[in-house]
């Protein structure tokens, strides 16, 4: 029997370990967190996912909360006018809703999961020594822990990063209480040029359905006002205070807000990062970077986890495919440029939002206020997001796009 070790408990290693259990494989997972300690601790995620990677969960019968998680049923776009209202407001479905699990509820079942299918649970916080002996006990070897300092083992790609520093000051706000859209359920995205974005979606936490406030505000600007807010009351004050600045219709959705719980709120800044796929030890031994280890983006455009759970899927179909050979530097590599053919479209279009709105932009996201069509194909790009090379990435793509569609 193949012997597989993965470093790291959360969307993609435990999404793997599963499948590769569910396979025949023999896998261990090293996490430096207790089942206990992720579902008592501090949010992580906002944690949306779109229909391609929850049909990846659901193939491995991981789709556990399908019928308890409220859908998110399409994508509302809103960017203020200067003096007061609206200058853009347009919403539109997607074909399947998306949905969000806490991460603090989906982690410890999983976990569960794997246990019960036979999984070896190793508890240790991994170091660089630690792979040197796994690499030597394990037919493979990956490295699928998050933003954990182990990444940086793996080396940064500058021509796939084109950000050194955070494009962004990040907080979260778990709340029950807030005011449904009147319409269908979406994820209302908010965007203010040269301040921030404000989004908030329905969720399903440890007490239910919840709504999660994701702040993405630009750095030194006046959204960046999180490193004063001392503990959790302080923290839902200024997300309703941000709402009553900048986008006064979300504040008024929020009269009704309280906390989930005393660990619903986060905050933190990182720089979007692309990293060279395998590691080589000091030994010669090569591991492979898994989900956000290797690409690493601002959740501006909430494809984390969704990426997450595509890399997944694309290294078990390879891993199953490669059989009884072995698992060297090259396959490696070439595992990755499978999973790099969909996620450097995530990529290009994340980072493309987080730099100030191209005139093509613009002019698409207003013009989809009176066609449908545009709405529609944009909110629905949040699930296959390669679409948006064909016709929101490039000046000229976008106006032959523009002109089509006016014809
Ligand atoms: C503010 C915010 C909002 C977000 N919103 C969304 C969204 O709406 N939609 C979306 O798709 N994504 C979103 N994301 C991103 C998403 O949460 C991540 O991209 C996703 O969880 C990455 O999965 P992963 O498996 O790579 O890493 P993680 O899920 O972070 O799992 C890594 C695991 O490895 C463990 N670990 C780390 N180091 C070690 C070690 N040395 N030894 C052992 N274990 C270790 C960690 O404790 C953790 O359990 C958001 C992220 C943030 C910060």
């Amino acid at each position: 029997m193949r012997t597989i070790l993965v470093v790291g408990a959360g969307q993609a290693g435990l999404h793997l370990a599963i499948g590769l259990l569910q396979n025949g494989y023999d896998v261990t997972v090293v996490s430096n967190r207790t089942p206990e300690s992720i579902r008592d601790g501090r949010v992580m995620s906002g944690q949306a996912m779109f229909g391609t990677a929850q049909a990846h969960e659901r193939a491995l019968g991981l789709d556990l909360w399908s019928d308890s998680c409220p859908p998110i049923e399409g994508i509302e776009l809103s960017v203020p006018a200067p003096g007061g209202g609206k200058a853009i407001g347009w919403a539109a479905r997607l074909d399947t809703p998306a949905r969000s699990v806490d991460q603090r509820v989906k982690m410890p079942a999983w976990l569960a999961e794997f246990e019960r299918l036979g999984g070896k649970l190793v508890l240790h916080d991994a170091t660089a020594a630690d792979l040197e002996d796994y690499a030597a006990q394990y037919d493979l070897v990956l490295v699928a822990a998050g933003k954990g300092q182990i990444a940086s083992l793996f080396e940064r790609d500058p021509a796939r990063s084109p950000y050194a520093t955070p494009q962004r000051a990040l907080a979260v706000t778990y709340v029950h209480g807030l005011a449904p859209r009147p319409e269908h359920s979406a994820v209302c995205f908010n965007l203010l040029p040269g301040v921030g974005e404000y989004f908030v979606f329905p969720a399903l936490t440890h007490s239910g359905p919840c709504e999660i406030m994701v702040f993405e505000g630009a750095p030194g600007g006046p959204m960046d006002c999180w490193d004063d807010v001392r503990g959790p009351a302080e923290h839902l004050a200024r997300s309703r205070r941000i709402l009553e600045d900048f986008f006064p219709w979300e504040a008024e959705r929020c009269a009704g807000i309280e906390l989930t719980d005393a660990n619903a709120v986060l905050t933190g800044r990182f720089a979007p990062t692309v990293r060279h796929p395998v590691a080589i030890l000091p030994s010669g031994a090569p591991v492979l970077g898994v989900a956000d280890v290797v690409v690493l983006n601002d959740p501006i455009t909430g494809q984390g986890s969704n990426n997450a759970a595509k890399c997944a899927a694309t290294y078990l179909e390879a891993i199953l495919e490669r059989g009884g050979q072995p698992f060297d530097a090259a396959w490696m590599r070439r595992t990755f440029d499978r999973f790099w053919t969909q996620a450097q479209h995530v990529t290009a279009w994340t980072n493309a939002l987080l730099a100030p709105a191209e005139p093509h932009h613009l002019a698409l996201l207003g013009t989809a206020g009176q066609v449908p069509a545009i709405a529609s194909r944009f909110v629905n790009g949040f699930d296959d997001p390669a679409d948006f090379s064909e016709w929101f990435m490039d000046a000229e793509r976008a106006a032959a796009y523009l002109e089509r569609v006016a014809a």
